[in-house]
């Protein structure tokens, strides 16, 4: 079934609940955005060509046009590329070309570039401000979403690639099913009276947070920054009422550290849902501490969107467990549409208790790499996804992320998770930010650094931070040497980028100061 009907039935069913905002300001009730998207889903097919299974391109910052544009392209059996804003143009202009675009939605300010960079591409560019898209709005509605099955592609998502070109990732109408009813069951309600908000990307994880709200008749937000305001979003909270968001753990860091300074409690903030990253034992305490019962944790990616895992708000706030903080410091339970394993080298699955590679499988698990056959049967195998993630399962089933598979140092042979180490430097008071990472060492085959970033207004000293080490971690785990910065290098999302630390660390021949 299309995930268009989903938006066809709430305009049907609730035609008068408010359905867009910008900020405070309704801008659609669910009759409206329903129309909408019955309108564009005309002319993309009539005017633009657009038949089922073709791609149109999304190249805009967060808007409330953006849900508008996706539940357009669904309503005509469209598959959604959702570009990634702050990719410079001329990665946008790969990624249209790469999927084979027909049609690309692009803000005022790019558009004209994005028609430049590809006009030897078979792709029309439009503009979401002009004309164009208001003549795209006056098209006769499309009385019915074009037939869609399960299989069929909906969103094609490329994934943030830290090296060579970014693959296309396939999720079909089945995925999104498969993860938005597992959200109602494993990760959060929703009701009528919440409000999706959309401070982080609306072309990465934030934006598949719609359909759980499209199909409860909730609000969606767009706050005026189009992004992510620590005193925006406490505003919002308090006006709106109900509001649930998605936000990376940097973000909920500065939620945190902005609501701490103000005295603020998060009134109005019903859930943030966070993940896409680690989140260290000592942020979600101090998240809670300050917050309260908000907080509620999953783990996916690109190829199994928002659906691995999730540690839910009961378990978050389950103090009198015996294992409290370690499930604190895990990524939760597998979600009822997946199964999770641990998988050694040999491809054998691992009893609880030891590491391996994560690997799930189960009906949100996407159908593969566009075009890329060779990259699919490296990542699905047997119909595992092998996610590149390092884990342990506990005897409850609870999992534990230790590090990307790629990020494991090795040091004389010993496997050490920078995590583990990453964790015991955040407890350290004056520590505001830390990543750990290997450094290539002709003895030991590589050995442990930290990049540290102090908290405003606090020093630390590397024999402060060694001798913490030593007092909580066995020696070899210790970095053996720090690199103290102003801040850490991260991608769009706020993932630290681990790549350019290394790639920095290769360029400095010394570190500051060595601690041997
Ligand atoms: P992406 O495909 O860009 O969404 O990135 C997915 C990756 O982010 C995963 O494979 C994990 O390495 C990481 N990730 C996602 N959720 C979590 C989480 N809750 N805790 C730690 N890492 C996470």
């Amino acid at each position: 079934m299309n995930v268009a009907e989903w938006l066809r039935r709430t305009g049907r069913i609730a035609p008068d609940a408010t359905a867009l905002l910008r900020g405070t300001v309704p801008v659609a009730s669910y009759s409206e955005f329903a129309d909408s998207a019955a309108r564009i889903a005309t002319a993309l097919s009539e005017r633009h060509g657009i038949a089922p299974g073709e791609r149109v391109a999304v190249y805009m910052p967060n808007c409330t046009e953006y849900l508008e544009v996706l539940y357009g392209t669904w309503h005509a059996g469209g598959v959604v590329v959702p570009i990634n804003y702050k990719l410079h143009p001329n990665e946008a202009a790969w990624i249209i070309e790469n999927s084979g675009a027909r049609v690309v939605i692009a803000d005022a300010g790019s558009h004209e570039e994005i028609r430049r960079l590809t006009s030897a591409a078979d792709a029309v560019t439009l503009s979401i401000a002009g004309d164009d898209f208001a003549e795209m709005r006056r098209a006769a509605p499309m009385p019915m979403p074009v037939e869609r099955g399960r299989d069929d592609l909906a969103w094609l998502f490329y994934t943030s690639g830290t090296t060579g070109h970014p693959k296309g990732v396939m999720i079909s109408h089945g995925n999104i099913h498969a993860m938005t009813f597992a959200y109602f069951v494993d990760v959060d309600e929703v009701m009528p009276a919440d409000a999706a908000l959309y401070a982080a990307p609306m072309s990465h994880g934030a934006g598949l947070y719609n359909f759980m709200h499209v199909l409860r008749a909730a609000r969606h937000v767009v706050p005026d920054s189009g992004g992510f305001d620590p005193a925006e979003i406490l505003s919002l909270g308090k006006q709106l009422n109900n509001v649930s968001m998605f936000a990376a753990p940097t973000m909920v860091r500065r939620l945190v550290d902005h609501a701490g300074t103000e005295g603020a409690d998060g009134a109005g903030l019903r859930t943030i849902v966070y993940g896409g990253g680690p989140m260290y034992v000592a942020d979600i305490e101090d998240a809670v501490a300050t917050l309260g019962a908000r907080f509620v944790q999953i783990y996916g990616q690109g190829e199994c969107p928002m659906a691995i895992t999730a540690l839910s708000r009961a378990l978050v706030m389950d103090r009198t467990h015996p294992r409290w903080r370690e499930r604190l410091g895990s990524v939760g339970l597998a979600q009822s549409c997946v199964e999770v394993g641990i998988a050694g080298e040999d491809g054998n699955m691992l009893p609880a208790g030891e590491k391996g590679e994560i690997v799930v499988r189960g009906a949100p698990v996407m159908l593969g790499y566009w075009r890329n056959p060779v990259a699919t049967a490296s990542t699905i195998r047997d119909g595992w996804l092998w996610t590149g993630d390092v884990g342990v399962l506990d005897e409850d089933g609870f999992l534990t992320l230790t590090d990307r598979s790629k990020d494991v140092i090795i040091s004389g042979g010993t496997n050490i998770y920078p995590r583990e180490v990453e964790e015991v430097l955040l407890r350290h008071p004056a520590v505001g930010e830390v990543s750990v990472i290997g450094r290539p060492d002709p003895e030991w085959g590589e050995v442990v650094v930290a990049f540290v970033v102090a908290r405003p207004g606090m020093v630390v000293s590397e024999a402060d931070l060694d001798r913490h080490c030593l007092s909580t971690m066995a020696r070899f785990k210790r970095p053996k040497a720090y690199f103290l910065v102003d801040e850490l290098p991260k991608n769009n999302y706020g993932k630290v980028l681990k790549t350019t630390l290394r790639a920095r660390l290769a360029e400095t021949a010394t570190p500051s100061e060595m601690i041997e």
